[in-house]
């Protein structure tokens, strides 16, 4: 049996030692089983600092990945990742490692042996940068090989950094530091831009689509729809005597009816329709593959529920009604995103003159020729 030349100092920590730790898997004969099986999943640490390492500041909810074939380099890894605050999946091949970061609930930290039966450190490295890159895995790869050439190739692979065995436990907690530091910063920065795509793309007072992301989606769906010959319906809905509400009630109370409007809406409408606020009190919803019998009754759904009952606001209750316009492309004539909103338009239009809280369906006149339009 080999010895293992690992350089821990824990010699007060009596389950460390090397003499209590399992036989060393000298074929590696653990490749064989499934990771399931072949993974242990250690616990939150009890006893801090006693190695003289301070546990890591960084809350990270996802266990971080030990794969090496070496039984005894594994449990001593794994055992430092849990004094320093960490749970910890162990795996003794690559094969392994390899199925938990491909899978779904992957660790975002791994610390993977070079030389492993399957498949080896940089290989996994690989792997990884080629399949995607969000959220990131950091990747430390730790090696017995001191050669200048070898890093580079492991660095060149993919790995963020590196430990050389026997590892020192000071150094391993330095630079798990080091890593998840990024993967913070990592997650920061994914926030941040989410936050952002969110902005752009929604009307903060409602939280649906704003105008511009609204006909975009529209825009889609007309291209989709004529590749298919499949009609797309839009519904343009408009809160009747609305400025009356916010007169009379204050803008606060104008705001609170147009989100419980849109709340409403939202509500009745089916899980592929998209719904934007279009202009103030306008709203514009995109019905797609839908023809003119079922976009007349989603329309007269959307009416029915935001005159349902009176809705509450800090101001008292209110009672809304709405007029809707309708206008079906189903490429009969070809149209673009203008005139269909403009013959959703003219039909809301006429639903105002014809004593609100209507639906009226747009017809072949409302929509102007594309090409011809002014
Ligand atoms: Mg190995």
């Amino acid at each position: 049996m080999a010895t293992p030349k690992l350089d821990t100092r824990p010699p007060d920590d009596p389950a460390s030692d090397h003499r209590q730790a399992p036989p060393r898997n000298e074929a590696g004969s653990d490749d064989a089983l499934e990771p399931a099986a072949n993974a242990t999943r250690l616990g939150q640490a009890g006893a801090l600092g006693t190695m003289g390492i301070e546990a890591q500041p960084h809350a990270m909810t996802e266990p971080i990945l030990v794969a090496d074939d070496d039984t005894i380099t594994r449990r001593i890894l794994a055992k430092t990742l849990t004094k320093l605050g960490h749970d910890v999946v162990e795996v003794g091949n690559g094969k392994s490692a390899w199925e938990l970061l491909a899978g779904d609930t992957r660790p975002r930290l791994a610390v993977l042996d070079w030389m492993m039966p399957g498949i080896d450190g940089p290989e996994i490295c690989r792997r990884l940068r080629k399949l995607r890159d969000e959220p990131y895995t950091y990747v430390i790869l730790l090696t017995g090989r001191t050669e200048k050439a070898d890093l580079v190739e492991g660095m060149t692979a993919g790995a963020d950094d590196y430990l050389t065995k026997p590892f020192d436990e000071n150094e391993l907690a330095v630079r798990l530091r080091a890593g998840l530091r990024l993967l913070e910063l990592q997650s920061e920065l994914v926030a941040a831009r989410e936050q952002m795509r969110t902005q752009a793309t929604h009307d903060p007072l409602t939280g649906i689509l704003n105008r511009g992301a609204i006909l975009d989606v529209l825009q889609s769906e007309l291209n989709r729809g004529r590749r298919w010959n499949d009609p797309v319906a839009v519904v343009l809905a408009d809160l009747d005597h609305f400025k009356l509400v916010n007169d009379e009630f204050g803008h606060l109370a104008g705001d609170e009816t147009l989100r419980e409007a849109s709340r409403r809406m939202r509500a009745v409408l089916r899980d592929y329709d998209s719904l934007g606020r279009y202009g103030g009190e306008e709203f514009l919803v995109v019905l797609a593959g839908c023809w003119p019998q079922i976009a007349r009754r989603i329309a007269e759904r959307i009416r029915t529920v935001v005159a349902a009952r009176p809705i509450s606001t800090t101001a008292g209750s209110i009672h809304v009604t709405s007029s809707l316009g309708v206008a079906v492309c189903d490429w009969e004539q070809p149209v673009d995103v203008q005139s269909l909103v403009n013959a959703a338009d003219l039909a809301l239009y006429r639903a105002k003159e014809r004593g609100r809280n209507r639906v009226v369906i747009a017809g072949y006149e409302d929509f102007t020729q594309v090409g011809n339009a002014s």
